[in-house]
């Protein structure tokens, strides 16, 4: 067993919250406790964002050479790679992530990330305009501020890391404020910051309830833009806090990703493809394929190929290297996916896979389940599950499957299958979404900017130039090079 920090860490120290409560952190597939950890209220936040205040406006991180920061960003990827074991068992253990994906995948994405932005800081470049001959006009690109960054639980470190990479590479100071369901590996990251020895406030993570620690980081006037992922609802009352003190704001929401499958795709990769779109993580992905859109003269020979090939996914305890499913984060979320299946079946899907609930309430774990002939205006159509729940409609003719497709408030990703080049980059350009997966391949790369559509989101994730806008303030810089005054105004 990991063991873990369990104080806020605030200005370079680990402290306790000033109100000395504390927040039970329980594993979702025993429902046992894994740590007892400090919880920030408005006064820890308040303390943090001052903290990451000096260091941005007093501290060396923003004036700090350009290599020497990328160099830090560098040792703390390292540094990760170090602690794989310790950080892929604390988020399997926090969320019920199986072990061979947080080992695979989140782990080794989040070092990536961080090794990825440590090149950034010295290719941060400005512009020059040639406009009158006797000026020399600039834009300077400089740090922004202080950044609060807000993430979800279902990829409890890979979450961090997305934000935190180019928010650092750019010469900013952070506040993170994890979600509350899994704090385990942000504190864990903290800890590796301090050990590289980042200056104090630089980065700083407290861990609270949305509602309190969550309002009181974006309401804080000394913040200058949030950065946020989770859900839309959240991203409205983001809007809110950011009008008040004219922050800037951005903002990665939910999806309801649809599949295009065309009746000349590639069957088996198909079969492969959908299932792990919807089944991995369980189905708790943003960019989750949760509508397959088929054919209707492939609709029953692909359905048997996935439902057969679904029934033989293990599911079971996380922390087996064998297990493919794992468990929901939290009861309450597993309470919330049941009601839409539910309310699926009462709207008139047919439901043609599930699995019996567990009779143990300590538990999280949910069945795969899928729903056939489910039409447009379904609420398993429309709303975003983020659970192992795929929903199939069938269409007639291209036209059709892009007017599906498209007919959704969410626009994230789209993934299309097909073998005629023509059609992929035709249908493309019709999609409403911000990436376009083209036979597999969606999966994220640092320097792939992640765009939403629609209510998606507002900005952009990763992408180096993308960063660069996001993370960094303009500056422009008039330099005359007159030797005579001007006339007026005598
Ligand atoms: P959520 O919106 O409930 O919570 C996200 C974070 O916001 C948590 O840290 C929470 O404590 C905090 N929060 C909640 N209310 C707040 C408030 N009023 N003020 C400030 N902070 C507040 O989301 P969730 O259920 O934790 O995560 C699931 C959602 O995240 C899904 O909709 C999913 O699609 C989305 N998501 C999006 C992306 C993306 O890149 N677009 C990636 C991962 C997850």
């Amino acid at each position: 067993m990991p063991r873990w920090p369990n104080q806020l860490y605030i200005d370079g120290a680990w402290v306790d919250g000033a109100a000395r409560r504390t927040w039970t952190v329980l594993n979702p597939a025993t429902g046992s406790v894994l740590e007892s950890v400090a919880l920030a209220d408005a006064v820890d936040v308040d303390r943090a964002v001052q903290a990451a205040r000096r260091a941005f406006d007093e501290g060396p991180w923003p004036r700090l050479d350009a290599l020497a920061r990328g160099r830090m960003i560098f040792q703390l990827a390292e540094r990760i790679r170090a602690k794989l074991d310790d950080l892929a068992m604390t988020d399997t253990l926090n969320v019920g992530k199986p072990i061979r994906d947080t080992v695979g995948f989140d782990v080794p994405c989040a070092a990536d990330l961080f090794e990825s932005y440590a090149g950034l800081p010295d290719k941060i470049a400005g512009k020059c305009y040639g406009t009158l001959p006797d000026n020399v006009t600039m834009q300077f690109r400089e740090p922004m501020g202080v950044i609060a960054a807000i993430v979800p639980w279902n990829f409890p470190l890979t979450n961090a890391a997305i934000k935190l990479a180019p928010i650092l590479a750019c010469g900013n100071t952070v506040v993170l404020k994890p979600s509350e369901v899994s704090p385990l590996s942000a504190l864990m990251l903290a800890e590796l910051a301090h050990e590289v020895g980042f200056p104090p406030g630089v980065l700083n993570v407290v861990h609270g309830t949305g509602a309190e620690a969550g309002t009181a980081l974006v309401r804080h006037p000394g913040v200058d833009k949030i950065t946020f992922t989770g859900r839309h609802q959240t991203g409205v009352q983001m809007l809110e806090a950011a009008k008040i003190g004219m922050k800037g704001v951005m903002l990665e929401l939910g999806g309801k990703t649809p599949s295009l499958v065309f009746p000349d795709a590639p069957l088996d990769m198909v079969v492969n493809g959908v299932i792990t779109g919807i089944f991995y993580n369980l189905g708790q992905v943003c960019v989750a394929g949760s509508r397959l859109l088929v054919h209707e003269s492939q609709h029953d020979e692909l359905m048997e190929r996935i439902v057969a090939k679904v029934k033989t996914l293990r599911q079971g305890d996380p922390t087996d290297p064998k297990t493919q499913l794992g468990c929901l984060a939290t009861p309450q979320h597993l309470a919330t996916v049941n009601s839409f299946v539910e309310r699926a079946k009462h709207e008139g899907a047919r439901c043609v896979l599930t699995g019996s609930l567990s009779k143990d309430a300590n538990n999280c774990f949910y069945p795969p389940t899928i729903f056939d002939r489910v039409t447009a205006p379904m609420t398993i159509a429309r709303e975003e599950v983020f659970g192992p729940v795929l929903s199939v409609l069938t269409y007639r003719d291209e036209a059709e499957a892009v007017r599906l497709a498209n007919d959704c408030e969410f626009g994230l990703m789209a993934n299309l299958w097909t073998s005629d080049g023509t059609r992929a980059l035709r249908v493309t350009r019709q999609l409403r979404a911000g990436r376009i997966a083209i036979n597999g391949g969606g999966a994220l790369r640092p320097n792939v900017p992640v765009f939403g559509y629609k209510m998606s989101g507002i900005g952009a994730e990763l992408g180096y130039d993308e960063a660069v806008h996001e993370y960094t303030s303009s500056k422009a810089v008039i330099y005359s090079l007159a030797t005579e005054k001007s006339p007026w105004p005598e």
